[in-house]
């Protein structure tokens, strides 16, 4: 008898938890087993009947994009009891179901453990009173629990990132946005609440990411009791360098050094009074939680569920409950209790005031964001440090835009040293187009798509080095700091390797990775690649919506040059049931088989198919060539419409990931120049700055050319193409593909 495994959410919803239920169902079918839906959490375990249901293949189809949850959630006081759970684990019985994906917070996952736990003493029990037989409890001797977090606060340890965290981040990021233009508009002051009663990641990312004034978060309260009088004082002095905004982000929990806790009307009565200022509460409530999940927290969810459904499926009765989540971009399999007890243990720091291990607790990132968010909000560029010298340094953006630069850009600039614009990429540099950066002029940066300094894709050569010696020796540049793509590296490069003939290339020379492609070496992720692929997600949402109306099969291109992160990831993302990638190349073949699959799957009631293809996934088989094919050979089943995405993969406003990643980068860049100041003639002093098993880390220029592909321009190593077998899994028809039905409705 194939294993029976049931999913489950409980506790608040998030987005996300949808894509988590698909990938979990379409592993578990894939590995052989039955499904089981459990629809509204713990209390549908309890009640039975139409609330267990058997779910196939395509019952998961069309939910990728969808907020919420389609197996519904509540919370079940009757679960937290004896009597509940025998109920619950009779009802499990009957469908002979003994393994479980269950998604939800930390009370739902203590829920499960304990269900595991006492489930042979419940199963002895249900046998003692004659609701089972004997035969069935030995039968089904153990529970296993695979555990994933479904919260949008990022409170749980154990996992970098839970379900729906991003997404919550680009809501309530959006929103500040929104309320920054307004604000501005009437020199108003905003107290934005947003959610997080035990955790400040929501308030921290997104003050970060918007570029707010003050935040106030539970694991770190102000370290002055007079807290009010210093956040005042910065925001008077804001505005009288110009700013016309002022935000407050107000994390739920807040609480000061006392414990007391710190509401947003407190905030706005204490702005009132001290500032004299028309001040208005925004809460931004369950907003967070609606709407379509980002990108990222698809990828998330589809890996974990998957990775969970396996676990599940594969434990044993001595294997303990899990906790399935990521680290540094990988899948991190956990005792379930132990994440649990950690998280309760940074709950009870904070409500015991011991904020340096609430801190601690937290994580190194954490702690890394709060002291950049710190150097952010001073009203002021950073004042010289008494003996320390100021640096005047080029900042630059060069290769393709990518939303984010700005970003990198405003936080290099907030310093302390001096900044020197260059217009243009490399061409202001040989051009002497450059000019002193006024620390206002970059206040409104953060949230900005494109690149205000602009950009160009020149790399130097022959007499351009000669001038861009000069115009560094005239403006008597101490350093470069670049942010940019392939022609911003390649540009760098050549400087650090004429540095014997142009002794004014001496200096540091830093690479900040900024492109959407994703194709850099030295760092996993660029600046700009998660703006582009929620681009590319948010049209392929309304080209599915378009083309299951009539039969359709769309076949998106996507860019990357030779570079297949954005057609991959994006693949994964939007459910696509192929990918063409230049990595793995296209033969005649798989296109006779992907014909194949089309015509069988519309001849059985399919409604829509959908093909990403990379850019440069192959000279000859190009998109127009897959379309007439495809048209061809598809006769009166379905017709076929072609989607090239471009250039707005390049536009729109940076997501909060990107924003984050680029102050990250930005700031480390700047401390790497402070520390190579008077070093420029070594080695170590040219270097490329990315993320590397989630850190940042420093790559010399030296070692570039080893790590770049120079035919293809992509990186010799691609991390994320170890994600293809799960793509390829999830993008099957199924097994059930014969007998496709609607979708299973909500209760
Ligand atoms: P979350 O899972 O988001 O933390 P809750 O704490 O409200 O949300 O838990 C959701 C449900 O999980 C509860 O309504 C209850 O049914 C079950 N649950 C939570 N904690 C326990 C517990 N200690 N023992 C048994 N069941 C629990």
């Amino acid at each position: 008898m194939p294993k029976r495994l049931g999913v489950l959410t409980s506790g608040g919803d998030a987005q996300g938890m949808n894509a988590a239920i698909r990938a979990t169902v379409r592993a578990a079918l894939d590995q052989g087993a039955e499904v089981f839906g459990i629809y509204e959490g713990y209390q549908g375990m309890i009640d039975g009947g139409k609330y267990i249901r058997q779910v196939e293949w395509a019952a998961t189809g069309g939910i990728l994009q969808r907020g919420g949850t389609i197996l519904g959630t509540a919370r079940s006081a009757e679960f937290r009891t004896r009597e509940g759970r025998l109920k619950a684990v009779r009802n499990l019985l009957q469908h002979g179901i003994d393994r479980l994906v269950v998604i939800g917070g930390d009370g739902s996952l203590t829920g499960a453990n304990l269900l595991r736990q006492e489930w042979k003493e419940l199963c002895q029990e249900l046998v003692a009173a004659g609701e089972i037989e004997q035969a069935l409890a030995d039968a089904h001797p153990y529970l296993t629990i695979a555990g994933l977090v479904g919260s949008i606060d990022n409170d749980m340890f154990g996992t970098d990132m839970t379900i729906g965290a991003d997404s919550a981040l680009h809501r309530i990021t959006d929103a500040i946005d929104a309320i920054t233009s307004t604000a501005a508009s009437h020199q108003r002051a905003f107290v934005v609440e947003v959610m997080g009663r035990n955790c400040g990641y929501l308030a921290l990312m997104s003050a970060l990411a918007s570029g707010a004034d003050w935040v106030l978060i539970p694991e770190n309260p102000p370290d002055l009791d007079d807290w009010e009088t210093k956040m005042c004082d910065i925001l008077r002095e804001g505005r009288k360098n110009g700013r016309r905004d002022s935000i407050v982000v107000v994390a739920e929990g807040a609480q000061d050094r006392r414990g007391n806790p710190i509401t947003c009307d407190q905030v706005k009565q204490v702005l009132e009074t001290k500032l004299d200022e028309d001040v208005r509460v925004t809460v931004l409530g369950h907003v967070q939680r609606g709407g379509a999940p980002s990108a990222y927290d698809r990828v998330l969810s589809t890996l974990v569920g998957a990775a969970a459904a396996n676990i599940a499926l594969g434990a044993g009765e001595n294997d303990e409950s899990v906790l399935v989540g990521i680290h540094h971009n990988k899948i991190t399999v956990l005792p379930l209790m132990e994440c649990v007890d950690k998280t309760h243990e940074l709950n009870a720091a904070m409500r015991g005031l011991d904020f340096l291990k609430a801190m601690e607790l937290r994580g190194k990132n954490f702690q890394e964001s709060f002291r950049t968010l710190r150097t952010l909000i001073r009203s002021m560029p950073h004042p010289p440090v008494p003996g320390k010298e100021r640096i005047r340094f080029a900042v630059l953006n060069a290769g393709g835009p990518a939303p984010g630069m700005n970003a990198a850009v405003r936080l290099a600039v907030d310093k302390g040293h001096i900044p020197v614009g260059v217009y243009r990429g490399m061409r202001g540099l040989i051009t002497d187009n450059l000019q002193e950066m006024e620390w206002m002029s970059v206040s409104g940066w953060a949230p900005t798509g494109g690149s205000e300094l602009g950009t160009s894709r020149k790399v130097p050569s022959g007499g351009d080095l000669y001038a861009i010696a000069k115009t560094l020796e005239k403006h008597g540049i101490d350093a470069i700091l670049m942010v940019g793509g392939w022609a911003g590296y390649q540009s760098m490069l050549r400087l650090y390797q004429e540095r014997a003939n142009f002794p004014a290339f001496n200096i540091p020379l830093i690479c900040v990775p900024a492109s959407i492609n994703n194709n850099l070496p030295g760092s996993e992720l660029s600046i700009g690649a998660d703006t582009a692929l929620n681009s590319i997600v948010e049209v392929v949402d309304k080209i599915k919506q378009s083309a299951v109306a009539s039969n359709r099969c769309c076949i998106v291109e996507v860019m990357g040059r030779y570079c297949g992160y954005l057609a991959l990831m994006s693949s994964i993302a939007t459910g696509a049931e192929r990918v063409y990638l230049h990595e793995e190349g296209v033969t005649l073949k798989d296109l006779q088989r992907d014909i194949d699959m089309l015509k069988e799957g519309f001849e059985h009631g399919k409604r829509l198919g959908l093909m990403i293809r990379n850019e440069n996934a192959n000279q000859l088989y190009t998109t127009p060539f897959l379309s007439a094919l495809f048209e061809e050979e598809g006769g009166s089943l379905f017709d076929v419409r072609i989607s090239v995405l471009g250039h707005l993969q390049q536009g729109g406003d940076p997501t909060p990931y990107d924003r984050i990643l680029a102050t990250r980068l930005a700031s480390k860049a700047i401390d790497f120049i402070e520390a190579h100041y008077h070093k420029g003639e070594t080695d170590e002093s040219a270097a490329s700055i990315g993320l590397l098993s989630g850190d940042v880390q420093f790559t010399s220029l030296y070692e570039i050319p080893r790590l770049m592909d120079e035919k293809t321009q992509r990186p010799k190593e691609q991390w994320w193409m170890g994600l293809r077998p799960i793509a390829k899994m999830l993008a099957q028809p199924g097994p059930g593909f014969h007998n496709l039905q609607p979708r299973i409705p909500n209760l």
